[in-house]
């Protein structure tokens, strides 16, 4: 029987590609696996979402700056953050058709807990013990090899012209926060920051992930948001609390997710060097799992780069001379993974009268679309000049569409399935009274508004 929550995704899948919103990597060419492109509105809504983080941990905050750090970074940065020896997951292969897979995904869905950073010999003793329990998600069988431990870091060859390309591999980065720490010097000596203070960065990862299923939730190139705040170690536990509170509100009271759907997950099995780490998880159409990762990671990373590289990354209060090494307090998420949350979360189908709408009830700053303009009839000029003009107006300010096709009731079902929160109307009374129809995307309410008070009501609107 295909389960209810399953039959959802699928929707919510076909749904995202049906509106433009993610479409599969090279589909011309039989597609891609695990890498997706993101179109007209899913650029909208990842920019929006990635503009509310920004504003949320930067602008309103004094004590966080930004970062842009290039991709690709010097081999010795993975060498000395350890992803050379360790950034890996447990992977075995089905004997029967060949699938390979996460042995602590495998162990989870049996109802097993494993984690992903115990060793090979740890892993292979779970893994053996409950062979009778896990079941290869293609095709049933539990036989499987041994668990291997497969490392993720993507290698290129940039910069390297020998041909041998394990001679010396230059890596995509896996994760964006070490360029964060190898230039925590240089903005400290650049800005006015000083302890505690963030750094916060967004760009893209690359991981050679073994199983990439269940859409853009893990894909192997996608987009972090990481922030680090810089602490000192008797601070690190409060500043610790702060955060995991922070960005809950967040989801919350910015992304307007219901607590219900929330929950915290928290690791009992830390490497050595973290002292505490929760996930703040969602309840995605395949269940909880994983959204954000909030850490306390300890000296670990200033001290690895300061040994490997030479330069000492140690700081020194100004007011007291104190000399230390700072504490990291990381908040680290995936941008499409928010996204893919805030479209589960928003995708809705109504009943009105025998009609059934689908409808996006995103928050409404993270609507692709903010305002609609339709002429009643496309075929009257002055109904069309009129709505051009409101149009040309209202799209210096918030990203806006113009549509002008079939009937007003088609194109309001248009703009309820991609989260437009308001749609503007004008028909002949509006030449007369210089009024439009602005109808809500979630009451379906109408209201009748002076052309001249438009950008006042919208600015109220999404204030
Ligand atoms: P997992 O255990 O699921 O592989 P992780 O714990 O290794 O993930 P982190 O390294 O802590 O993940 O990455 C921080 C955040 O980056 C995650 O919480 C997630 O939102 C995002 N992320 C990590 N890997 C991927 C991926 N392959 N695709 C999309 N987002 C990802």
């Amino acid at each position: 029987m295909i389960d209810k929550n399953e039959n959802r995704f699928e929707e919510i899948i076909s749904f995202c590609k049906r509106r433009g919103f993610v479409f599969p990597s090279s589909e011309i060419y039989g597609g891609f696996s695990a890498v997706y492109d993101y179109g007209p509105y899913g650029i909208e809504l990842k920019n929006a979402i990635q503009a509310k983080w920004w504003q949320n941990m930067v602008h309103n905050r004094e004590d966080v700056v930004g970062l842009d750090s290039a991709i690709f970074m010097s081999p010795k940065v993975w060498q000395a953050s350890g992803h050379v020896s360790g950034f890996s997951d447990p992977m075995a292969e089905c004997k029967k058709c060949h699938t390979r897979s996460r042995v602590d995904h495998l162990l989870e869905e049996a109802g097993v807990f494993a984690d992903e950073k115990m060793s090979e010999s740890e892993i292979n003793k779970i893994f053996d013990k409950n062979k009778d329990k896990v079941k290869c998600p293609k095709c049933g069988s539990n036989i499987f090899s041994e668990a291997k431990s497969f490392n993720l870091l993507v290698k290129s060859n940039l910069g390297n012209f020998t041909g041998d390309w394990d001679k010396e591999p230059t890596y995509l980065r896996g994760e964006t926060c070490q360029g964060i720490y190898i230039n925590f010097k240089n903005v400290l000596d650049s800005s006015r920051v000083k302890i505690p203070f963030g750094i916060a960065q967004v760009g893209k990862a690359f991981r050679n992930e073994i199983t990439a299923r269940q859409f853009i939730f893990r894909t192997r190139e996608f987009e972090q948001m990481e922030f680090q705040y810089f602490v000192k170690p008797e601070d690190a536990k409060k500043q610790y609390k702060r955060w995991k509170e922070e960005r809950w509100d967040f989801y919350v009271n910015e992304l307007g997710i219901l607590e219900k759907n929330l929950r915290w997950h928290k690791h009992e099995n830390l490497v050595f060097y973290a002292k505490e780490a929760y996930d703040i998880e969602y309840n995605f159409p395949f269940g909880f799992k994983e959204l954000e990762g909030i850490h306390n990671r300890s000296d670990y990373d200033l001290t690895q780069h300061s040994k490997h590289s030479g330069s000492d990354l140690s700081y020194t209060d100004p007011r007291t001379n104190e000399k230390f090494m700072p504490w990291v307090i990381e908040a680290s998420v995936g941008l499409n993974r928010i996204l893919l949350m805030v479209i589960c979360d928003a995708y809705t189908k109504e009943k009105i009268g025998d009609e059934e709408r689908i409808v996006l009830k995103l928050e409404k700053s993270l609507a692709p679309v903010k305002i609609a303009v339709f002429p009643l009839l496309k075929n009257k000029p002055q109904l069309v000049k009129k709505a051009k003009e409101i149009f040309d107006k209202l799209k210096t300010a918030w990203v806006c569409e113009f549509d002008d096709n079939g009937n007003v009731g088609k194109r309001y079902r248009r703009q309820d399935e991609i989260g437009t929160p308001y749609c503007i109307t004008v028909d002949f009374d509006s030449l007369d009274d210089k009024a439009v129809t602005i109808r809500d995307r979630d009451t379906m309410a109408q209201e009748r508004v002076a052309i001249d008070q438009l950008p006042e009501y919208f600015s109220q609107k999404f204030s």
